[in-house]
């Protein structure tokens, strides 16, 4: 097989590279796999990649070490950030091509596909400010001695990322690993891998020496677990399902104790107070659990609503709800396009039943979308009990899980009865409950009175079983700095 396609998008035609990106060359997998991958949309073939396996992460993980030990250590912070300025240029010049690329491999609208890439352009750029910045301190110890610490990257990183947004967990992961000075081995979820793969060119045209970024195509249980138990890898970042991080943390102890990052699953309660602004809520809660398809680690899956506020808003979430546009992700006027692969599309079936068989009543939605694809109509279960599953359990789809409270100390004593703690939304007009509740809530990101808004310059992580550090902002580049402590005498000898 080739390594590059033309391949033809309802808006553009663009050539495609297939290989994997080692050395800043596309290349063949050296088992000589290749992989289909599937537009969610028709259930045809887009195309086949080239699959990446044990023994390719290996040669990938030898460029990324051989860039960091060479011409990568003698590029400056500021060039390192001029770098990362220049692929940011050339991923907002190829804007279009990127949202053409993530509409057809992920199923997303191409109207929320354009956000995305404009995202993953502004974190890199972002970050490309911050590579000049990072320095230690120096440290009063005693008259006689000299400390300070620096901030030094840690060396080859392995990232492993998922489905739902590939084009901007790209741009997350490699922003602040490559801002710190570290390489990078970066393997893209098997349901979605073309635009991981357009974008790797854009590394090579943007002028980053051979080896300081590398992608890999290929499956979680091969080439996924060869990241997580290598070696010489130093770091290990993944974003995922918390199953998956579970096996992460077990190969990174397995193996050489390389640092680990992840970032997981949710259950996230979005609070509506029987004082919110009932339309700004109504619309805050349907962007919050129906955006990107339900498809989003921080969904405000459980929507829990106040008594005195519940039969009216449910009656008109109900209708916002039903006013979602389900269709081609290429037309502009659709909201809600296809979940990315048939596994997904069952799995969120699988508990719709459940949420039927356990007793909660199914107030909209609960079927399929039309008769090609993967669709799946917005879905609103009222007369929900945390017990049950669709509840507790992260659905990842289209599907919401409404719960009556009486007061604030219910709300939070449900909002945080959850292993997760990812995100958290309140509705309110009132101050002191908004702030009262948000601190009380467990969770690594509070929105109030919105919800689903990440900036890359805050911090985005969780507690509990979401999730162990924080990505983006100035807390991410602690994720790629290890710090030295050095300690220079300037008197004689001790004794
Ligand atoms: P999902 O179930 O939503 O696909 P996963 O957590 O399985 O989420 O996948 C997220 C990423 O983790 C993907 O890139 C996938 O290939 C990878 N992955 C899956 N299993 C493993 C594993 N055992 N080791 C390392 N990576 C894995």
């Amino acid at each position: 097989m080739s390594l590059s396609t033309l391949i033809q998008t309802p808006y553009i035609r663009y050539e495609q590279p297939l290989g994997l990106f080692i050395n800043n060359e596309f290349v063949k997998g050296v088992e000589g796999k290749t992989f289909q991958t599937i537009n969610p949309t028709t259930e045809k073939v887009i195309t086949s990649v080239h699959e990446g396996t044990e023994k390719d992460v290996d040669i990938a993980v030898k460029a990324a070490r051989a860039a960091f030990e060479g011409e990568w250590h003698s590029v400056t912070p500021s060039e390192r950030g001029r770098l990362l300025v220049k692929l940011a240029d050339l991923i907002e010049r190829d804007s279009e091509t990127l949202a053409a690329i993530e509409a057809l491999d992920n199923g997303k609208t191409v109207a929320m596909a354009k956000i995305d890439v404009e995202a993953a352009a502004g974190c890199l750029r972002y970050y490309g400010g911050w590579a000049d910045k990072i320095h230690g301190q120096t440290i009063d110890t005693n008259n006689e001695t000299l400390s300070y610490t620096r901030h030094e990257a840690i060396g080859v990183c392995g990232q492993i990322i998922p489905w739902n947004f590939p084009i901007m967990m790209w741009a997350w992961k490699i922003g602040p690993a490559v801002a710190a000075g570290n390489t990078v081995v970066l393997k893209t979820a098997e349901q979605t891998p073309l635009s991981g793969l357009y974008a790797a060119k854009l590394i090579a045209e943007a002028g980053f020496p051979p080896g300081v970024v590398n992608i890999i195509s290929g499956f979680g249980r091969t080439a996924g677990a060869a990241i997580s138990s290598h070696m010489d890898i130093d770091k290990v970042a993944f974003t995922g399902s918390t199953m998956v991080g579970r096996l992460i943390l077990q190969a990174a102890a397995k193996s050489n104790l390389k640092k680990v990052t992840l970032e997981l699953g949710g259950k996230s309660p979005n609070i509506v107070f029987d004082d919110a602004d009932i339309d700004n809520a109504i619309s805050w809660a349907n962007f919050g659990i129906f955006y990107t398809h339900g498809q989003i680690c921080c969904a405000g899956s459980r929507l829990l609503v106040q008594e005195g506020i519940y039969d009216k808003f449910v009656a008109r979430f109900k209708e916002r709800a039903a006013q979602n546009k389900l269709g081609d992700p290429f037309n502009p006027q659709t909201f809600q396009g296809p979940q990315v692969s048939r596994l997904q599309f069952n799995r969120v079936m699988e508990y719709i039943d459940s949420g039927k068989k356990d007793g909660a009543q199914l107030a909209l939605g609960g079927h399929r979308y039309g008769k090609e694809g993967y669709f799946i109509q917005p879905t609103v279960f009222t007369g929900v009990d945390p017990t049950m599953r669709i509840a507790k359990e992260e659905i990842f789809g289209p599907v919401v899980a409404i719960i009556k409270f009486k007061d604030e100390a219910e709300a939070i004593k449900i909002g945080n009865d959850s292993n997760y703690g990812l995100a958290a939304g309140i509705h309110t007009q009132n101050v002191n409950t908004a702030i009262r509740v948000s601190n009380a809530l467990q969770a690594g990101t509070v929105w109030i009175n919105n919800y689903n808004m990440i900036s890359y310059q805050a911090p985005f992580g969780g507690f509990k079983e979401s999730g162990i550090g924080r990505e983006l902002g100035s807390y991410a580049l602690e994720n790629y700095t290890q710090i030295k402590t050095v300690h220079y005498r300037l008197g004689g000898a001790l004794f």
